[in-house]
């Protein structure tokens, strides 16, 4: 390989380590916005344990009145029952009495199984708070990487390209000329080199083989830079990818 070429393949380098250093720093929005999305969706199920809790526990204090109530109703009756002289109002009386302990008594069963709902919905939320803690944890390591992915992609992309021009003096005009047209198609699609070695007979980038005429040219290609011609550039005739030979 000459001078110049070699120069151009040094070039080369630099621009695909931009390029992957773009695609990488391409990524981290979107990666932060899932780190974002899941705490999001931890501190969303939370509140909905939270709430589930305090629903139940209103509930809950429904029983209290209800219970009270009845309790009430029931030293109604036996005050009544006290200044009664009627066996059958008597009877009544006792029978409203007995009722009224049926229900307090239901009331207290529903009472203690709401209660032991309430002990789950309670453990739920505690579940949820240490999840969201460990979550939130999880989620400022991921942003701070990220962060810092992002730093030290720029710093490596600005220092890449503080050093590319002065990696472009040497390079003659034609070839260079010809590898800017090429470059810019890495913006669309995967960075694949564009200057490749001929490998046996085939292109080092599309792996076509190549017509002998062409592997022969790139054999002979010049080696001064002050005098390249466009038949000195050999490109590939599939891919036109620019060959050289090691
Ligand atoms: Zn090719």
């Amino acid at each position: 390989m000459n001078e110049w070429m070699r120069r151009l393949v040094d070039l080369q380098d630099l621009d695909l380590r931009v390029v992957k250093l773009k695609e990488q720093l391409a990524g981290v929005p979107a990666k932060s916005k899932e780190a974002e999305q899941q705490y999001a969706a931890e501190t969303a199920a939370l509140e909905t344990a939270r709430k589930a809790y305090l629903d139940a526990e209103m509930a809950n204090r429904r029983f209290d009145g209800e219970i009270a109530a009845l309790q009430q109703k029931k030293k109604d009756f036996q005050s009544k029952s006290a200044l009664i002289r009627n066996n059958d109002e008597y009877r009544a009386a006792m029978l409203q009495i007995e009722m009224c302990d049926h229900a307090i008594a239901e009331c207290e069963e529903k009472q203690l199984e709401a209660m032991m709902v309430l002990d789950e919905l309670q453990r739920k939320v505690r579940e949820r708070e240490e999840e969201l803690a460990a979550g939130k944890k999880r989620a400022d390591t991921i942003l701070a990487d990220l962060a810092t992915r992002q730093r030290n992609c720029e710093e490596a992309i600005t220092e890449l390209q503080t050093k590319r021009p002065s990696m472009v003096e040497g390079i003659p005009e034609l070839p260079l000329s010809l590898y800017e047209r090429l470059r810019t198609r890495w913006e669309n699609s995967p960075a694949m080199p564009y200057v490749v070695s001929i490998n046996g007979r085939s292109c080092g980038r599309c792996f076509i083989e190549l017509p002998n005429q062409i592997v022969s040219n790139a054999r002979k290609s010049n080696p001064h830079a002050d005098e390249v011609e466009d038949k000195d550039i050999v490109t590939c005739p599939s891919c036109t990818a620019i060959l050289y030979v090691d």
